[in-house]
């Protein structure tokens, strides 16, 4: 079938109507996850207690109670027709990865019988061998095994009971992205819960919250199929404009296309079966391009959600003759997709540190976590911008319509001149509620609620958002472990050092709201001169500007990745407990080996797609082109009547052969790369090759423009981005 003909089918496909259970949603939210209320209702008296140790305390699980809780889960599961069960686990991969065991076993009487014990749930050892280590595996213990994390729901997904897991090796190190996750998890409630108890000494343990926007692209499944470059590689690499994309704004928010709006009730159904609380959907600004959002929750079950989500998402797209694009950027010319982290941090007792509390001794609390916060973003400003930078976040980051590549902080007009105020005012003043007392000098006043939306910078990437952070910069595709750990490891560190300057302040016998203050002054000033900017991220006076301050200002991706085994940054993971100094070696060699796998893909998928689509199709036109000329010199005798036909055929000649030097060159390039030894080394060597393939791709675009739309091999942009 040629293109047209595929755009004809493309256009043509039918909606399938969503599948909605009968009742209210409620009636089936969360009927797939064995949770609290399943819990209580299969497990013994015994084996309940003891898990809920573990889950609130931390307990490990021992055998007698894992056997207890298999048993429980065993009878729900067949009441849904589970037939298998996996321990799902999150290597350093992208996506989740999944080994399944059917839940037989032999009776000892000639047949079989279902089986599901403690130790099935407890730990498994998946032939882990091929999943990314970075040397670890190799230096140490080949094996890996997986071990179930309780305070993730087991859940269940078509005919298997999928357990989350970490991965970890025999000798004890992290090989996925949950273990460092929990670690700073406990880290950071660890180093907040002494703070909170200057305010509040009921206070037990601090949570991490964590509310991921996840942006996404569908595109027809027949036209998907007809490019290799999505196909292979999640993006186009070559695509010339097409004369409308999102100029005219006329998509963000716009009606949603009915097509999309059965996969998107499809989704949240399947979302909601499984606990998880989908929200929000909307249209994003580029066309074919949408954004789903769930209620925030605890950031290590919220990443779990999200890493579910995102593979139900390509499923159910299926379903729709959709396939879902989650690349960072698919499409040339138009918006990329991200990731929003909505990020904070509550007690147990239910306060938000990063929100205004109900009194004097509530904001202060909140201001000293606000600018513990900045604090720590500030100090690890590169260090976060590694977490979420990869080869294919690349092409988003600095883009004139995603975060800019460099962290800093948007804190509105409000909370900056709160700072300012705090820095003029003697350390004792309270810090009011606005309108709760009458107006008087020297008086420093929050609003109670902030009314976030009238004051929003989409350039920066980390804003501050009314009663959390919103850390923009995590890219669609990614786990978001990745900028969640980093993120909170620093704030973890960063109060566990103003921990240390308010003890020295209360020691100097001052009073508690005073020693806060004093401690917090000098960190006020600092964040206010450095990584607080509420100005336009995209434009080269920030770039001086950010430089100046001493704020990182890097964009090659591999060498951002050095961060992370820099001093400061194995310091802060150490200290913290979340990752060792071999660990950071060894995911640095995984990021380094994954950021060349993937240009080299890329880059090869190029090299031929022209070679053998785009050339070809160039050819071809030529071809016809030259046997007009051949008969209108029969006809006419001369060529005056052709000067168009002479010049596409100039066109063609020149972008042709630009074609063919500019991959060759590739080529070339790719090889001396291949040889390089150091993983760092290459994968510099492949950055500048991806650095090269715009020169490759501007003159198929050329070429697009010019040969007959007939020819055109590939789906166009115009095809992929407005069928729906
Ligand atoms: P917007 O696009 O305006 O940023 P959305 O409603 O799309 O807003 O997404 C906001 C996200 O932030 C939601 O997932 C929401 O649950 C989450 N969120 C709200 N409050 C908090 C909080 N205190 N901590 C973490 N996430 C939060
Ligand atoms: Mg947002």
């Amino acid at each position: 079938m040629d293109r047209i003909d595929l755009v004809k089918e493309s256009f043509e496909r039918k909606e399938v109507p969503a599948e909605v259970p009968a009742g209210k949603t409620s009636e089936y939210f969360g009927e797939l996850v064995f949770d609290r209320k399943k819990m209580c209702k299969y497990l013994d008296a015994d084996s309940l207690q003891a898990l809920l140790a573990c889950i609130e305390g931390g307990e490990p699980l021992d055998r007698k109670t894992a056997d207890g809780v298999a048993r429980g889960m065993k009878e729900w599961a067949m009441e849904h027709g589970v037939t298998h069960v996996t321990h799902w686990f999150q290597p350093l991969t992208e996506g989740t990865a999944e080994k399944h065991d059917s839940l037989i076993d032999y009776d000892g009487k000639g047949g079989v019988i279902e089986t599901f014990d403690g130790k099935m749930l407890a730990q498994q050892e998946p032939d882990a061998s091929s999943f990314p280590s970075g040397g670890i595996r190799a230096t140490f213990e080949a094996r890996g095994y997986t071990a179930w994390d309780p305070t993730s729901p087991v859940f269940i997904l078509d005919d298997t009971l999928c357990i989350p897991t970490v991965f970890i090796s025999y000798t004890g190190e992290a090989l996925d992205y949950k273990t460092p996750l929990k670690k700073a998890l406990k880290a950071v409630s660890d180093a907040a819960v002494p703070i909170c108890k200057l305010f509040d000494p009921g206070v037990g343990k601090v949570y991490s919250y964590l509310g991921w926007e996840q942006e996404y692209f569908l595109v027809d499944e027949a036209l998907y199929a007809a490019r290799t470059d999505l196909m292979i590689t999640g993006r186009t690499l070559f695509g010339h404009n097409s004369s409308k994309n999102q100029q005219l704004d006329d998509h963000y928010f716009g009606a949603i296309p009915t097509r999309v709006a059965a996969f998107m009730r499809d989704l949240e159904v399947a979302g909601h079966r499984l606990g998880i609380p989908i929200k929000t959907r909307h249209n994003e600004v580029a066309p074919n391009q949408f954004e789903l959002a769930p209620i925030y929750g605890e950031t290590n079950l919220a990443n779990d959600q999200n890493q579910i989500v995102m593979n139900l998402m390509g499923r159910i797209a299926r379903k729709h003759g959709f396939v879902v694009l989650l690349h960072e950027k698919p499409f040339e010319g138009v918006n990329g997709s991200g990731k929003h982290n909505n990020w904070s941090l509550g007690t147990d007792k239910g306060t938000q540190l990063l929100a205004p509390g109900k009194d004097a001794k509530g904001n202060l609390q909140f201001i000293t976590f606000f600018v513990n916060v900045l604090a720590a973003v500030q100090k690890h400003n590169a260090l976060l911008k590694a977490s979420i930078a990869s080869a294919t976040n690349a092409h988003r980051l600095g883009a004139n319509e995603a975060p800019p590549a460099i962290v800093s902080a948007f804190l509105g007009r409000t909370m900056t001149e709160v700072l300012h105020k705090l820095l003029e005012v003697p350390s004792d003043t309270p810090i009011e509620i606005a309108g709760k007392k009458s107006k008087s000098v020297g008086l420093v006043e929050i609003p109670e609620v902030f009314v976030d939306n009238t004051d929003r910078n989409r350039t920066s990437p980390f804003a501050f958002t009314g009663n959390r952070f919103e850390f923009r910069a995590v890219g669609s595709s990614a786990n978001c472990a990745g900028a969640m750990t980093t993120l909170n490891a620093a704030v973890a560190e960063q109060l566990l050092a103003f921990k240390a300057a308010v003890d020295a302040e209360l020691a100097a016998g001052k009073k508690t709201n005073v020693a806060v203050m004093d401690a917090l002054k000098p960190i006020i000033k600092s964040v206010l001169d450095v990584v607080c900017f509420d100005g336009n991220g995209y434009t080269e006076e920030w770039k001086k500007e950010a430089a100046r301050r001493g704020l990182d200002i890097e964009t090659n991706v591999p060498k951002m990745f050095c961060e992370f085994t820099k001093p400061a940054a194995v310091e802060m993971f150490t200290k913290t407990g979340v990752y060792t100094e071999k660990e950071l070696e060894a995911r640095n060699e995984v990021k380094w080996e994954t950021y060349t796998k993937k240009v080299q893909i890329e880059s090869r998928v190029m090299f031929r797609m022209a070679l053998n689509h785009i050339v070809p199709a160039a050819l071809e036109y030529k071809a016809k082109l030259l046997q007009e000329l051949t008969l209108a010199k029969g006809i006419y005798g001369n060529l005056d009547n052709c000067t168009t036909e002479l010049h596409i055929l100039d066109d063609i000649n020149k972008y042709v052969e630009e074609v063919r030097v500019k991959a060759l060159a590739m080529k070339e390039a790719r090889k001396a790369a291949n040889v390089i030894e150091d993983d760092y080394e290459r994968a510099l060597a492949y950055r500048e090759i991806a650095e090269s393939f715009p020169a490759l791709r501007r003159p198929i675009d050329k070429l697009e423009e010019v040969v007959d739309n007939k020819m055109w091999p590939l789906p166009k942009y115009r095809e992929m981005l407005f069928i729906n």
